[in-house]
């Protein structure tokens, strides 16, 4: 509402300064002229906000709502498998951090004014199908033994970093809105500690850790460097 408000007085203020120009002889500036430029200069400046946080493309919409379930999508497999293995890890990784991350994205949802696909918080409940059927794979082989499970955990985190990556490339190519890239920047530091935490939990169980999504040279680059501090 407030948007095409301002649009409008813009525009109006665009097509008053069209008329009086056309009349004019270039040598004088008759007060409406000047009026209509001062209103023109103000009404630019106003509007300064609105050219920022231009919509984003069909492209981006879609990805920011996927990213939004995906984050769910590694809540509720951790929690399923906390309740099936009782290691806290999965416990720590969904409530301290995934739910976090949900929120953040539930954020970017409401600001740029889209429909949450979020309709049900249930454990298991997703709308994208491509997500429910994750969902019950992922939940299914992490239930076959705690190795697997970690390795679920694993996939997850490799899947999230892959998906992140293309994310943070196609806003940079395109829209370029700061926040979401930042948003997208601060999930896929969390995704890098998880995957340390995964791998880490897996390598103490005397089990070679390999990638499963990405390649093993960013595995091994992610794994092998510090936790990290991660923004908001
Ligand atoms: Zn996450
Ligand atoms: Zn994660």
């Amino acid at each position: 509402m407030k948007i095409h408000k301002k649009t409008g007085s813009f525009l109006l203020a665009c097509s008053i300064a069209l008329l009086t120009g056309c009349g004019g002889d270039g040598t004088s500036t008759s007060l409406a002229e000047t009026a209509t430029t001062a209103n023109m200069i103000s009404d630019t400046s106003t509007i300064t906000p609105i050219i920022a946080a231009q919509p984003l493309t069909v492209s981006e919409t879609e990805t920011l709502l996927f990213v939004r379930e995906e984050e769910k999508l590694a809540r509720d497999v951790y929690l399923t498998l906390f309740n099936k293995w009782g290691t806290k890890t999965f416990q720590n990784i969904a409530l301290n951090s995934e739910q976090q991350h949900m929120d953040v994205m539930g954020t970017m949802v409401a600001t740029y004014n889209l429909q949450d696909p979020v309709l049900d918080n249930t454990i298991g409940a997703f709308t994208d199908p491509v997500l429910l059927g994750l969902y019950q794979d992922l939940v299914m082989r992490g239930s076959t033994s705690l190795n697997d499970g970690l390795h679920v955990g694993g996939f997850i985190e490799e899947f999230d970093i892959n998906d992140l990556q293309e994310a943070i490339d196609e806003a940079n190519a395109g829209s370029k809105p700061a926040d979401i890239i930042a948003a997208y920047t601060n999930l896929m530091c969390g995704s890098r500690n998880h995957l340390r935490a995964f791998v880490g939990q897996i390598e103490k169980n005397g089990v070679d850790y390999q990638a499963q999504v990405i390649s093993q040279a960013t595995v091994d680059a992610i794994v092998n460097s510090p936790e990290e501090q991660c923004g908001q």
